[in-house]
């Protein structure tokens, strides 16, 4: 088997890995395939999943022209291959003459792409729309005026709804046709087909590649990977993002978030609808059609043209991020974000983030077809957690007071000419806000206003005041379990409620205040009112899962000094399996990829536990690096024998702070350019630094190396990372307070931005140092939920009463507690925590070795690293670690005088080679 597209000749363990990904791919289902981080995972996914899809649609092609025709492996590589693959030498020159050559061969070529018939009917093409908005504004104005009802609040009056069984809420089927833009959940998904409709369902390509990852820039790295590749110029490929990213109208941009350009984009869709049906009015009434508002719809979607012109411009170019399709979406002056999201029924490869494609919401809004398709999601550590985390729901008190006054004020003012079923609703959600609120009210607390030193503490550790529940139970609590929540959202679905009671507001409080609302409807700290309906929403939606499947976080309103710190109500999803059962069954083989995915029974118990272990399919490579380029040791003892133990009882130790001020200070000294020190937490690391600076440990190190500290703002990291390789590479060495630097330190955070999407190659990274083992905080709720419930997998009521001896189901997050049931699991639970903490180490040290030529040490600074490696027990942290680091920790040393020898060892005949 062989790779001719790959750019450069592959490694041995580029041609295992490629080999693996496609034998996974012929197998089918599900496999997990672990590579560390700088050994060309992206390019050899690339390049194996490609190759396999053009080899299976060559042999489907084959088997259709010859029914005898063989389709196994072996053909491979045989003299059927086109001369393109065969032949390939990736330079500029054959490149060209190939692309001529594989234009009648597998993908579709540039060329042929733009010879190829332009089958997408426009985006604006709304006939049927019309025809339908049409029909429901005539029966809006053949409605019977009330005559309670002045003629300018005419527009926010609900049509009629009616159920076909009085009584119990919603009981019946609702007798009105869905009309108009609902809000039902938080995703894009709402008004989605706002911008979209009129297209014509192209044929989807058979083996369509989904590559997910996390963030947009890993997205464009892969973009670029793609770029080296022969298939660059010969797939069709789009990459999918939010509208923040792609959206190119400077007025919606201006309003910042992605919530708020989501839904003012999707206004603008609603108001041109609006406009589309005054249009037709004007044109029964008059014989003439009248020109539409220059201000409806987005200007950047007015002409249908221009997409087209989007999509054939984009076709020219092979490969694209979404830097350059907002470019070409600017340079034309229509909207990329539509323009992408029509590429995709046409595209052999659609670049997309984790959310796109793992929430239903959005794969149905964007119309992803995952039939027979190849999933590779890279980036997989933690994808249970993120997953899961998709489906949870808030909404804050402050939320909630904006629902309830709102819906409050529109049934004050419509009471009288509503119908008995808008009526009921309308009451019933009056009904379920008023319960939310009061569950949120925490008299006691707000009455204990002058206590402030007790409510400081209780803001700082935050989760005393957090209780969780089973969903039953808190619908019992609140008295509201009668009420059918199915019908409930259907009705706000189907009545248009949401956007009548805004609508209706933002007038009112304009009129009342003469003051212009901005475009977002008086925004407040959660966002505008519809944004607090859509939390609303998701909140009901949740509340409609099984009880096992999740649990309701009640987090309630609580005084400071500094004023009232306002409380929310957070639904947190916990199982995983159904969600990811959806992907599974429909996809031909889901490739989970990424540096270090161990523990995989963790991920398979999770997120797929009917599989049987042998039809998940696991791979790992080793390193690229060889051997002596890489130090890992546990370092136990610091320069003066204190032991290191950073535990949470006694990690405060001024004495220990001290001697790791100490190791620092000696690490300076001979370890060239980069240190990177990770600390648990922002809390710990500012601490470690206060007592560092008292103790002029600080200004011993900084004569040595320039000090840089993880900003908490992720805006102020790039400057922050500028400076401190401009520090390393010499450019700013003595200019900033005279002392000539030979390098620097970076004190970053585990779970920070440094930890999780920087690299650290070369004299970025020469020495990594982590201190302590970083567990999560045990106070936190939500964690302990997940805790227990995963300690209940396996069992026969799995989900329903984990088996755990806490007593009580309320769980009030204080650490005792929290101890308690870490003490009382057993294995799952147990083993998730600390999965946790050892994946966040793995993740923050996994990134200072990116090529072969790279070298770096690590060092563990915590007496509970260290171990006999013969001795070392299953669940021991180091037993966590990736196994190219494992392979080679030094994991016992008799005191810092050897860590010190090997540590000069390593980098003196690193610096030699470096040299040769
Ligand atoms: S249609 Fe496109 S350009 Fe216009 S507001 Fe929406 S995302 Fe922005």
């Amino acid at each position: 088997m062989e790779f001719r597209g790959f750019p450069y000749t592959p490694y041995s363990i580029q041609i295992d890995f490629m080999k693996a990904l496609y034998h996974s791919l012929n197998q089918g289902g599900v496999s997990i395939l672990e590579s560390p981080t700088g050994t060309g995972k992206t390019l050899s996914i690339i390049c194996s999943a490609l190759q396999w899809v053009y080899d299976r649609r060559q042999q489907d092609k084959s088997k259709v022209q010859s029914p005898h025709h063989s389709t196994d492996d072996a053909h491979i590589g045989s003299d059927d291959e086109p001369d393109w693959l065969r032949n390939f030498v990736p330079n500029k020159d054959n490149l060209t003459q190939e692309k001529k050559i594989n234009k009648k061969f597998g993908f579709g070529g540039c060329d042929r792409r733009r010879n190829r018939k332009e089958s997408c009917k426009d985006l604006f093409s709304r006939d049927l729309e019309e025809e339908d908005c049409n029909k429901r504004g005539e029966n809006k104005s053949s409605r019977k005026k009330n005559d309670g009802v002045e003629l300018s609040d005419d527009e926010f009056l609900l049509d009629e709804y009616e159920s076909e069984e009085e009584g119990a809420l919603g009981g019946g089927k609702s007798k009105r046709k869905a009309g108009g833009v609902s809000i039902s959940s938080s995703s894009d998904e709402e008004g989605e087909k706002d911008g979209s409709d009129g297209e014509e369902e192209e044929e989807e390509k058979a083996f369509k590649i989904y590559f997910c990852s996390r963030t947009h820039s890993q997205l464009s790295q892969f973009i670029k990977e793609l770029r080296k590749t022969l298939f660059s110029n010969e797939i069709n490929v789009v990459c999918l993002g939010s509208r923040k990213n792609f959206c190119i109208n400077e007025e919606v941009l201006k309003l910042g978030s992605s919530v708020r350009v989501n839904e003012r984009c999707l206004e603008l869709q609603k108001n041109k609808k609006k406009n589309e049906v005054s249009k037709i009015k004007n044109f029964s009434a008059e014989g003439r059609i009248r020109r539409t508002k220059a201000s409806s719809g987005c200007p950047m979607l007015r002409k249908h043209k221009l997409q087209k012109e989007f999509r054939t411009e984009t076709s020219q170019h092979g490969a694209l991020d979404i830097e350059d399709l907002v470019r070409i979406g600017r340079s034309i002056g229509t909207c990329p974000y539509y323009g992408s999201r029509s590429m995709v029924p046409a595209a052999d490869l659609v670049v997309l983030p984790y959310q796109s494609l793992l929430s239903k919401s959005s794969r149905e809004s964007l119309g992803l077809n995952l039939k027979n398709s190849i999933i590779v999601i890279d980036e997989a550590h933690n994808l249970a957690d993120s997953l899961i985390s998709m489906y949870d729901a808030k909404i804050t008190s402050s939320q909630l007071e904006s629902v309830h006054s709102h819906i409050e004020k529109y049934f004050t003012r419509f009471r009288n000419i509503l119908g008995p079923g808008n009526r009921r609703y309308i009451q019933t959600l009056m009904v379920l806000t008023r319960a939310f609120l009061q569950t949120l009210d925490n008299k006691k607390d707000l009455s204990n206003v002058n206590n402030c030193q007790a409510e400081e503490i209780a803001a700082d550790t935050k989760a005393v005041c957090d209780t969780s529940i089973a969903i039953n139970d808190f619908l019992f609590s609140l008295n509201i379990d009668n009420i059918n929540l199915v019908k409930l959202l259907q009705y706000i679905k189907e009545s248009n409620l949401v956007h009548k009671v805004s609508g209706y507001g933002e007038k009112v409080a304009s009129l009342q205040e003469g003051l212009a609302l901005d475009h977002n409807g008086g925004c407040g700290e959660e966002g505008s009112t519809l944004s607090s309906f859509r939390a609303l929403v998701d909140m009901l939606t949740s509340l409609t899962n099984n009880d096992g499947d999740g649990r309701m976080i009640i987090s309630k309103m609580r005084s400071t000094c500094s004023g009232l710190l306002g409380g929310f109500l957070k639904y947190v999803m916990l199982t995983g399996e159904k969600i990811f059962s959806e992907i599974v069954d429909e996809a031909h083989a889901v490739i989970l990829a990424g540096g270090t995915l161990q523990p995989i029974e963790e991920t398979r118990e999770r997120l797929f536990p009917w599989l049987p272990p042998n039809q998940l399919h696991f791979f790992s490579c080793s390193h690229i690096v060889p051997p002596e380029s890489i130090l890992p040791i546990a370092v136990s003892r610091g320069p003066s024998g204190q032991s290191f133990d950073f535990s949470y009882n006694s990690r405060s130790s001024l004495v220990m702070v001290e001697e790791l001020g100490l190791l620092l200070c000696n690490l300076v000294a001979f370890v060239p350019e980069g240190i990177v020190v990770f600390f648990s937490s922002f809390e710990y690391e500012g601490q470690v630094y206060d007592a560092w600076k008292k103790s002029g440990i600080l200004e011993r190190i900084m004569r040595k190396k320039r000090i840089f500290r993880e900003p908490r703002s992720n805006s102020d990291v790039e400057l922050i990372l500028k400076e401190y390789k401009e520090t390393i590479d010499g450019l700013s060495r003595g200019t900033k307070d005279g002392v000539r630097h030979n390098g620097a330190v970076l004190l970053a955070v585990v779970g920070g931005k440094i930890s999780e999407g920087i690299n650290f190659s070369d004299g970025m990274g020469r020495c990594i140092v982590m201190v302590g083992l970083p567990y999560p905080s045990p106070s936190d709720v939500e964690l302990m939920e997940r805790v227990k419930y995963i300690e209940s997998l396996g069992e026969p009521n799995c989900g329903k009463r984990p088996e755990i001896s806490v007593g009580e189901h309320y769980y009030n997050g204080d650490a005792q507690t929290a101890f308690s049931i870490l003490r009382s699991c057993k294995r799952r639970g147990k083993e998730y925590y600390e999965n946790l903490c050892m994946k966040a180490v793995n993740q923050s040290i996994g990134r200072a070795i990116r090529h072969i030529n790279d070298y770096a040490a690590i060092l563990l600074v915590d007496m509970r690293y260290a171990s006999d490696s013969s001795k070392r027990s299953f669940s021991h942290p180091t037993n966590k670690l990736p196994l190219w680091i494992k392979d080679r920790l030094v994991s016992a040393t008799n005191n810092y005088g050897e860590v010190h020898r090997l540590l000069h060892h390593f980098f003196k005949y690193n610096k030699k080679r470096e040299c040769q």
